[in-house]
């Protein structure tokens, strides 16, 4: 069996970055997707510098695809279904054969819990911004507007406290009967003026332009609705692989994106980090770059 120098497992933004660089250092790589980027699902980003009308984050990734094959990366529609050293190289199982690399790096990202909603209308509410997921990314879009954000505990806390930084109007809906708020997160959210809802919130539909749920205290509709229910670290293969993840899930890289597995590379939402496009971006660039000086101490690297 041929050994590839790298393996890129996800072609979201980190992983597209990783195979621009590596297809440029002349390595010989292989990349494989499964097509569920995050990135995807992006109506249009205008927080991603470069594009001061914005971009659809499927228009992004088309970019980024395109200028990858234009050094001869290819995307391959696979996904892999185990990882695990081998001797100094890798094995990478998928659901069309078994491959060999001398490196991997991991860059399945993650998967937002979505509110218990209809899939049709999940979509047809996200691509409307009706429904969020980022308030780094988007927050500036719901100024002023009625914001819900679907949560509770300190991670619901923290959501509402940041949107309150965009608007006044910003209500806490329990996604269960009701709120688990320590007395800490609920005198901030009294200090800040966020209304707190008990649920289960559920009935989710889109009426008059607006996000309308069912909650404890009766039917309420939003401009915006930011569901704050966490999300899946895809890092399985490689916690299956005995690489160090925090109990979240997330990879525990260096600053040169390495894993504690020798050879294994990390980058974008499956590590710790700000959960954005440029940091993805940024990371897959310093472990492309860590990859290539890796692979030149084995063996020097010569045209
Ligand atoms: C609704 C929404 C709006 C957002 N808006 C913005 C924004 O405006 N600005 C911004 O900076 N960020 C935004 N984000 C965040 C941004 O999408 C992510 O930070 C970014 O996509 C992370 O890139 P990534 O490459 O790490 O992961 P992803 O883009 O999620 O890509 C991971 C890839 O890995 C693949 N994969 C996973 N497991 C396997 C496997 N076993 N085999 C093969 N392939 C696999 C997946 O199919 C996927 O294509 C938004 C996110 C959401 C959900």
């Amino acid at each position: 069996m041929e050994t590839d120098d790298c393996i890129i497992i996800g072609a979201g933004p980190a992983g597209l970055t990783a195979a621009i660089y590596l297809a440029r250092f002349h390595l010989s790589i292989r990349l494989f997707d499964c097509g569920s980027s995050r990135a995807a699902t992006i109506p249009c980003t205008h927080n991603h510098a470069g594009y001061p009308d914005g971009i659809a984050g499927k228009d992004l990734l088309a970019l980024m695809l395109a200028q990858a094959e234009r050094y001869g990366a290819r995307r391959e529609a696979v996904e892999v279904t185990a990882l695990a050293r081998d001797g100094d190289d890798f094995g990478v199982r998928t659901d069309h054969g078994e491959w060999r690399a001398r490196t991997v790096l991991l860059a399945t990202g993650v998967v937002n819990h979505r509110p218990d909603m209809d899939a049709a209308l999940h979509d047809r509410a996200l691509a409307a911004g009706l429904l969020r997921y980022c308030p780094i990314c988007d927050g500036y879009e719901v100024t002023d507007k009625r914001v819900g954000v679907v949560g509770t505990g300190d991670h619901g806390m923290r959501e509402a406290l940041f949107l309150r930084g965009y608007t006044r109007d910003v209500t806490l809906v329990s996604p269960a009967a009701v709120h688990d708020l320590d007395d800490a997160c609920a005198r901030a959210l009294d200090a800040a003026g966020i209304a707190r809802v008990e649920g289960p919130c559920g009935g989710f539909a889109i009426e008059d332009g607006r996000l309308a749920l069912d909650t404890a205290a009766g039917r309420m509709a939003f401009d915006s609705v930011y569901p704050a229910l966490g999300s899946r670290i895809r890092s399985e293969l490689a916690v299956a692989a005995g690489a160090r993840a925090t109990a979240e899930g997330c990879l525990e890289v260096d600053d040169h994106q390495r894993t504690s597995i020798p050879g294994l590379f990390a980058a974008g939402d499956v590590v710790k980090g700000l959960d954005q496009i440029s940091h993805a971006m940024g990371e897959a660039g310093v472990a492309a770059t860590t990859i290539r000086n890796t692979l030149a101490d084995r063996a020097p690297l010569r045209r």
